[in-house]
């Protein structure tokens, strides 16, 4: 049987965001002893469990009321959403901060000898992403239509390998597409980790605990901002 009645938070298991979700559970007084392959984890002061998976599923187990919070990217979080809304769903949670990490943006990049001039230049030609939602909902304001291949790694080989024309891809420093010989030409999303809740009923005892680690976020954030 499910225990409930403890608060269940996800954040992503190994990954960018992994070592600065987990530090923010610490810094809030959260004692956590994550063992490296365990799915879960216990809190010993609180009745916190923390459950650790890919960042693609936290979104969905938010959203699904598996979990209670959700530690995530915005990128990740909207895509899953728009890409939900595509198969008539209407999904629902509660943003409950934006947390100052994970800092990236979703950009558009082609090859360094590809003559932007607009999103217009793009009309037709095939994109290769991880995000097809986010990029479709940013292209159809200037009404480009495109084709595209969909991969969840690699990205930024696609144009050399042949697979695209262009990309739209996550970019921190911009190093990776310099390496790959891409430009990037189009930002199209800004994007940080943020913290999200499920929907619906709460007991008062997970709610009052939820606001006390809410609280104890912001005194941490602030203190380093
Ligand atoms: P997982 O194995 O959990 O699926 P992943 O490889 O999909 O991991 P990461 O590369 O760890 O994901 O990125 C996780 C999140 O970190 C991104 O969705 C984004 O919100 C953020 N991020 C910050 N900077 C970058 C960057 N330069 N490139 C990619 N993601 C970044
Ligand atoms: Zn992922």
């Amino acid at each position: 049987m499910l225990d409930n009645s403890r608060l269940r938070i996800a954040m992503q298991k190994s990954g960018r965001l992994s070592d600065e979700s987990k530090k923010l559970l610490a810094q809030c007084g959260i004692k956590i002893n994550l063992q490296e392959q365990r799915l879960i984890a216990f809190a010993e002061n609180m009745p916190i469990d923390i459950l650790r998976v890919r960042d693609d599923d936290i979104p969905g187990l938010v959203i699904d009321g598996v979990v209670d919070i959700g530690i995530v990217g915005e990128n990740v979080l909207e895509e899953e959403v728009l890409d939900r809304q595509a198969e008539g769903e209407n999904p629902q949670y509660k943003k409950l901060r934006r947390l100052d990490f994970g800092g990236c943006r979703l950009s558009i990049a082609a090859p360094r000898d590809f003559n932007y001039t607009g999103p217009e230049c793009l009309n037709d030609l095939r994109v290769a992403t991880t995000y097809p939602h986010l990029l479709r909902r940013y292209l159809s304001q200037y009404n480009v239509s495109f084709k595209t291949c969909l991969l969840n790694g690699s990205v930024e080989v696609a144009p050399r390998a042949g697979l695209a024309d262009v990309i739209c891809d996550l970019v921190s420093s911009g190093a990776t597409l310099e390496a790959n010989g891409l430009q990037e030409i189009e930002v199209i999303y800004k994007s940080k980790a943020c913290l999200i809740q499920r929907e619906g009923e709460m007991s008062a005892t997970k709610q009052a605990l939820i606001d006390k680690v809410m609280t104890r976020i912001q005194g941490v954030i602030q203190a380093r901002e």
